[in-house]
């Protein structure tokens, strides 16, 4: 089976398990995981900031920044179809008792003047503005690269402001793979921003959140530990971690390369609808159009033949490229593509 439903269902390489095997641990609560702080300290270093702290989930990364940026009752920006707004359960509500306010991006990117016309006015009856969150690659936009020039003018207009801003970066690897621009270039413009393991890099679990204020680096502790992620030997999984640091990031390349080569042939049949030239990293979204079978029937259809994707609503559909695909895999997937949708 050709799994391309995400980048998540990855399984650690016989290599990455010896070095989990191998990892000198101890109790990270009591701060005594050498693996876990060997982690934390090359994460932390590799994108320029202070301290970065270890945490089971990117959920957890996010939620974690949106609380400690904000209090209960103020709000926070955000492009409409964010990973904190569709797949968090609501938990910027629920857990930090914030609104989110919808910004409508452009394949997820949104505007500097975007930002500024969602900033509130600091007058007594309007809810006050907290934080901005980024995304980078943003998932639902189609793993976009946001321009390090937009970037770089959100944070000026946020800035006047006086407004922090947090970078969901569960695929910053791949849009430093992509773009080959240093870690820190991006990073340098965030207050706190997060990496996944998980996804691109093949780790089986975690993520980090990284900050320069280490009052911040305390109060995450403690949240970490209110919303249950505080682990104990948890040096197992960062192991895993270091090895796709030292090992996969280089290869997320190919990965990119596999998803253009997936975007050109499916450009070809005559149901698709997709742009090649919108994948900039290994994220695949294309609509099928007047296909005699439903979602649900084509995501079946290509099942059968081999291939497994995700429809992600309305004539929508989502493919990913990850460490487990080879480039005779993603020719094969072309192949049921071709036949399936072709047909
Ligand atoms: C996967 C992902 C996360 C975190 O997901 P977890 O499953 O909680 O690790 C956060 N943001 C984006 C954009 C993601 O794709």
């Amino acid at each position: 089976m050709i799994d391309l439903r995400s980048d998540t269902v990855t399984k650690p390489t016989q290599a990455m398990r010896k070095a989990m095997a191998r990892a000198e641990v101890g109790d990270d609560v009591y701060g005594e995981d050498p693996t876990v702080n060997r982690l934390q300290e090359m994460v932390a270093t590799m994108f320029g900031k202070k301290a970065a702290l270890f945490v089971p989930s990117g959920t957890m990364a996010n939620q974690l920044a949106i609380r400690l940026h904000t209090q209960p009752g103020q709000e926070v920006i955000v492009e409409s179809t964010a990973h904190i707004v569709r797949y968090e359960q609501g938990a910027a509500g629920a857990l930090a008792g914030v609104q989110l306010h919808w910004v409508a991006g452009n394949r997820g990117l949104i505007s500097p003047e975007q930002v500024e016309a969602a900033i509130r006015p600091k007058d007594p009856h309007t809810i006050q503005t907290a934080l901005v969150c980024l995304e980078n690659t943003h998932n639902s936009g189609g793993g976009t690269i946001y321009p390090l020039a937009t970037i770089e003018r959100i944070r000026a207009v946020t800035a006047t402001h006086g407004i922090p801003m947090h970078l969901d970066g569960a695929r910053l690897f791949n849009a430093i793979a992509a773009t080959t621009l240093p870690p820190a270039s991006y990073a340098q413009h965030f207050d706190t921003l997060s990496v996944c393991l998980s996804k691109g890099l093949g780790a089986p679990a975690g993520s980090l959140l990284m900050m320069n204020d280490l009052s911040l680096l305390d109060k995450a502790k403690r949240l970490r530990r209110m919303y249950g992620g505080a682990m104990r030997q948890s040096g197992i999984l960062a192991a895993a971690g270091i090895y796709a640091l030292e090992h996969h990031i280089g290869r997320l390349k190919e990965d990119h390369d596999h998803a253009k080569r997936l975007a050109r042939r499916l450009e070809q049949i005559p149901t698709v609808r997709i742009n090649h030239q919108d994948v900039d990293t290994n994220i695949v979204i294309f609509d099928v159009i007047g296909h005699r079978l439903s979602p649900p029937a084509i995501v079946t259809a290509l099942k059968q033949e081999g291939v497994l994707i995700n429809a992600i609503g309305g004539t929508s559909f989502r493919a990913v490229t990850h460490l487990d695909v080879s480039g005779a895999m993603t020719d094969e997937a072309c192949e049921i593509f071709s036949r399936v949708l072709g047909d």
